[in-house]
């Protein structure tokens, strides 16, 4: 299974699990890229589109959004959301089924994105049975062959 980065130049501005009030769990159950405006944003896996758009999904405050679920990445099935897109990229994801590497969609700052333009990549492993149920993208982004060269700033988690 081929592991791809999901934005051209990935640098993480905030991490997994790091604990603030801005979000409804408590702490950021996913991870955020830093990202223009319309930049490209990757499939990290290949998959089947399970959502694509603005509604339903996994709630409003991620805006348009595109869910992939993904066998053979994890232990069980894996769901990957890409949130906070200015658009999906419909001829790709239209498709049902993406490779890893296709571009999804673009970044924007759509949904609950007060700092601005990027990327909260977030990831969910079977069984779907809690909302919460999240693991940390960077140990996924860690089984990539050669290794991703994906840079930190922003806060650690704690
Ligand atoms: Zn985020």
């Amino acid at each position: 299974m081929t592991i791809h980065k999901p934005t051209r130049y990935p640098v993480i501005t905030c991490a997994y699990g790091v604990k603030g009030h801005a979000w409804a769990a408590g702490h950021h159950t996913g991870t955020d890229f830093q990202g223009q405006f319309g930049d490209p944003v990757f499939a990290v896996a290949g998959g089947e589109i399970i959502h694509s758009g603005r509604m339903h999904g996994w709630g409003l405050a991620y805006g348009v959004h595109v869910i992939i679920e993904s066998e053979g990445v994890v232990q069980g099935k894996l769901q990957t959301l890409y949130a906070h897109l200015a658009h999906v990229n419909l001829d790709v994801v239209g498709k049902g089924k993406v490779k890893a590497g296709d571009i999804i969609g673009y970044i924007g700052a759509s949904g609950n994105a007060p700092t601005g333009p990027h990327l909260h990549l977030e990831m969910r492993v079977s069984p779907f049975l809690y909302d919460n149920k999240t693991i940390d993208p960077e140990s996924v982004l860690k089984l990539a062959k050669p290794a991703l060269p994906i840079k930190k700033v922003g806060p650690k988690k704690k």
